[in-house]
């Protein structure tokens, strides 16, 4: 990728997207191109088309999607399949008319089968039945593979697709009806400790297993996949290779906050899917490994959050 080719980054201002305009900055890349949502709504197909057949970017990295925890994909289904249909077919579609050679797609490790074999290898997609409280999302995220693989398969384009797991990091979205899990906790617990309460509350039983990545690795192996020219345009999943317990990330949490409490499960609310570590030996072939580890990543995730509720307090 030369230093001065046009990239659109789709949903800057998202976690993701985020992360991977600093990540390009800070390697050098100086002609990036964002569009907020007010100015530029990616479910328009004619606003879509109308921009990419314009600006004709080189690169393109869609990581502009609804996202939300497990609350939030169960409840609003409809729009978490709508809203991402459209995002991807928007975009893919008009970044083929207008000559885009190569895109990244941001997928999600949800989208493999429920129940399948762990740690879940690439070619576990599509083997078996969802799990249900995110099958819309994961049905929108599978169109977007199938999207890639089809048009470079027709076309002749190089589209990759990459496949996070758990993601958390700066600019993490901390409402506790829409967030993911550790987020949630990062909230619950310092407004437990802050209130002096005794205990805090962790959803469904704390048996699942969960896998997190750092937000700020995340990009980094995104723009690494991007400059490999090279390679493949397939799957990639993207993970630490390691997982642990929801009660787990919950102790280490309330340690991280220094919240000295005990923890309640309301097992009134879902456990979701019981486990999805990914296997990642598909990206650590080609060089690339995770660098910071889940303490790290939390520590540094809670002074961006105190640093946002201290902006909230203003
Ligand atoms: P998932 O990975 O797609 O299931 O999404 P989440 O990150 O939302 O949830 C992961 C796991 O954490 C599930 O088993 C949840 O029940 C559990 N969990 C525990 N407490 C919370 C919480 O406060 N919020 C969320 N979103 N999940 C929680």
């Amino acid at each position: 990728m030369d230093k001065s080719a046009k990239i659109y980054v789709a949903g800057h201002r998202g976690m993701v997207g985020s992360a991977i305009v600093r990540r390009l900055k800070s390697a050098g890349y100086s002609n990036i191109l964002t569009r907020t949502h007010a100015d530029l709504d990616l479910t328009q197909q004619s606003r879509v088309t109308e921009f990419l057949t314009t600006e004709r970017p080189d690169y393109v990295f869609l990581a502009a999607a609804k996202v939300g925890g497990i609350h939030a994909n169960n409840v609003y289904r409809a729009e978490f399949l709508y809203q991402n249909l459209m995002i991807e077919a928007n975009v893919i579609h008009a970044a083929w008319q207008a000559g885009v050679a190569r895109m990244l797609f941001l997928g999600s490790s949800c989208i493999y089968p429920r129940d399948c074999p762990q740690p879940i290898k690439e070619e576990y997609l599509l083997t078996g039945a969802l799990e249900p409280t995110n099958e819309p999302y994961a049905i929108a995220k599978i169109a977007g593979v199938k999207l890639c693989e089809s048009y470079n398969r027709q076309f002749g384009t190089r589209y990759m697709s990459v496949m996070p797991t758990n993601l958390y990091g700066i600019d993490d979205n901390y409402d506790l009806n829409n967030s993911h899990v550790l987020p949630a906790l990062i909230r619950k617990a310092h407004e437990a400790k802050l209130r002096g309460d005794r205990s805090y509350e962790v959803w469904g039983s704390g048996r699942p297993m969960r896998e997190f990545l750092y937000v700020d690795d995340m990009a980094d192996a995104c723009v690494f996949l991007m400059e490999q020219e090279g390679i493949e345009p397939s799957l990639f999943n993207v993970g630490t290779g390691e997982d642990i317990t929801i009660r787990e990330l919950a102790e280490t949490v309330m340690d991280i906050v220094e919240f000295k409490g005990t923890i309640v499960f309301d097992t009134s609310k879902p456990d979701g899917t019981p486990r999805k570590l990914l296997n990642v030996d598909r990206l650590r072939s080609l060089g690339w490994s995770a660098r910071t580890t889940l303490r790290d990543g939390l520590r540094a995730t809670y002074a961006d959050f105190l640093k946002g509720t201290d902006r909230a307090c203003r």
